[in-house]
C-alpha cells in the first residue's frame, strides 16, 4: 500500500465507495464522475502507477477482472456496449496513479463524451513511421 494513493486507499477499505465486485487481487466500484451510467474502475489491490510498472502476473489476474465485470454491467444495467479505457501518465489524462481501468457502459444514441476525431493519414508519413516502430527485426 502506498501512502497518499486514494485507490490503495479505498481497497483498504479506508476511504468508502460504491463496490460492485471484490476479490483477493481486484476490487470494482463505481466512478464517482461518471462519464455515463454505470461507469466501473477495476483496480488491483496491490499499487502499480500504470500498465508499464504492473507485473505481468498482476495483469493477467486483472483483465479477465475487466471482462467479467463488463459482462455482468451489460447484462445487469442493461447497456448496448462499453469502452474500455486505461490511462497512462498525465499527458494521456491519468490523475489517479494506480493502474485501473474504467469500463464505460454505452446506451444506444447517447455520447459519452470520449469519442476521438480520425484524420486521414499521409501514407509517406506512415511508412516513415512504421519502419521506426516496427517491433519485428529487434536489434
Ligand atoms: P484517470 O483520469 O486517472 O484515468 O481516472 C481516475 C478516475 O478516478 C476518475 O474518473 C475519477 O472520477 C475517479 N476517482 C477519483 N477519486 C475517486 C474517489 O475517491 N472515488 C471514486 N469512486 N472515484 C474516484
Ligand atoms: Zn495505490
Amino acid at each position: 500500500m502506498k501512502n497518499d494513493c486514494i485507490f490503495c486507499a479505498i481497497a483498504a477499505g479506508e476511504i468508502p465507495c460504491f463496490k460492485i465486485y471484490e476479490d483477493e487481487n481486484a476490487i470494482a466500484f463505481l466512478d464517482i464522475n461518471p462519464a455515463s451510467r454505470g461507469h466501473v474502475l477495476v483496480v488491483p489491490k496491490e499499487h502499480c502507477r500504470n500498465l508499464l510498472d504492473a507485473p505481468g502476473a498482476l495483469l493477467a489476474q486483472l483483465v479477465p477482472v475487466v471482462q467479467k465485470v463488463a459482462a455482468h454491467l451489460k447484462d445487469a444495467l442493461p447497456c448496448d456496449g462499453f469502452n474500455i479505457l486505461q490511462n497512462n501518465g498525465e499527458a494521456a489524462g491519468q490523475t489517479v496513479h494506480h493502474l485501473h481501468f474504467h469500463i464505460v457502459p454505452r446506451y444506444a444514441g447517447q455520447n459519452a463524451g470520449i469519442d476521438f476525431t480520425p484524420r486521414k493519414a499521409d501514407m509517406d508519413e506512415l511508412k516513415t513511421l512504421a519502419a521506426r516502430i516496427d517491433m519485428r527485426n529487434g536489434d
